[in-house]
């Protein structure tokens, strides 16, 4: 396994494997991996000849009073966990490699990119398509691969790659989840056995919703998204409900009745970790 910090070194060993038709697998990271990073990884390295990881924390996606100088770094033992799986190379840039001058372009969102996250985090969606969009243009044609845990940064990258025609093909890969039901998250680590025991509320107040929905015939958008809010709100670990809604799964917009291809998402501060969660259902 190769490890990069340029992007030059990155462009050169990548224009070989193209030169010898293999195609590439490309999982962009924040590094701190745990089992949700290396599902990815595997998919990339049994769907694609060659596999590039890159781990960067992005500054552009946190906020002034967000966890951007605490956000765990530990490139050591993410290279080691790489190599384990099989990947081939790994893009690790300093800051002053992506970014050796003050940007002058950055990404707007609309639609899709400005509810839920878009609202509760302004400029995090603006930060992660800007940097998607340098690192696409840096990987080139590719598989991408990204987690549903974000869904809807899985919907921005989406439809950031069909908007700019960039030639990544973006790939959503299943939640890993611990055996409670927790999704895997690199800011579970903030969490005190107590909290870590409580976060497990935004899954079960997903999983009660989609059940409702499926069960209760006299369930409404409105009545499942309460229903949700009331037992996240309900559990003493819960600083803040952001939001628990269900929404139809490609617009992100509450449907005008329960039908068709939904998502229920939440998102809560559990002590001083940030949680997110989201589930599917199908009617
Ligand atoms: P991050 O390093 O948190 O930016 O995440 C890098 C990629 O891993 C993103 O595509 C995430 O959606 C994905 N990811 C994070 N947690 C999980 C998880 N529990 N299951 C599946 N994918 C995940």
């Amino acid at each position: 396994m190769i490890v990069a910090t340029s992007i030059d070194t990155v462009r050169g060993l990548l224009a070989q494997v193209r030169c010898s038709r293999q195609t590439v697998g490309y999982v962009p990271t924040m590094g701190a991996f745990h089992e949700g990073h290396l599902s990815l990884m595997r998919r990339s390295v049994a769907e694609n000849d060659f596999t590039v990881v890159s781990n960067f924390v992005n500054s552009l996606q946190f906020s002034p009073d967000e966890d951007f100088e605490r956000y765990p770094r530990n490139l050591a033992e993410d290279n080691q966990l790489c190599e384990q799986v099989g990947v081939d190379l790994v893009f690790a840039p300093a800051a002053e490699e992506m970014f050796p001058s003050p940007a002058v372009i950055s990404m707007q969102l609309s639609g899709l990119g400005e509810v839920l996250e878009g609202k509760y985090r302004p400029g995090h969606l603006e930060g992660v398509a800007t940097i998607v969009a340098k690192l696409f243009a840096i990987i080139g044609d590719c598989r991408a691969y990204f987690g549903e845990k974000d869904w809807q940064q899985l919907c921005v990258v989406r439809s950031l790659a069909q908007d700019l025609s960039l030639p990544a093909k973006v790939v959503g890969c299943d939640i890993v989840r611990e055996p409670d039901g927790l999704a895997l998250s690199s800011r579970n680590r903030y969490l005190t056995p107590e909290q870590r025991a409580g976060a497990t509320v935004l899954n079960r107040a997903l999983r009660h919703g989609v059940d409702l929905i499926v069960k209760n015939t006299e369930a409404t958008v409105k009545s499942v998204s309460e229903a949700m809010s009331e037992l996240i709100v309900a559990e003493a670990v819960v600083e803040t409900l952001d939001y628990a809604v269900v929404v139809n799964s490609q617009t992100l917009l509450p449907p005008s009745k329960l039908e068709g291809d939904l998502r229920l998402l939440a998102a809560a501060k559990v002590g001083t970790a940030r949680l997110i969660d989201n589930l599917g259902v199908k009617l």
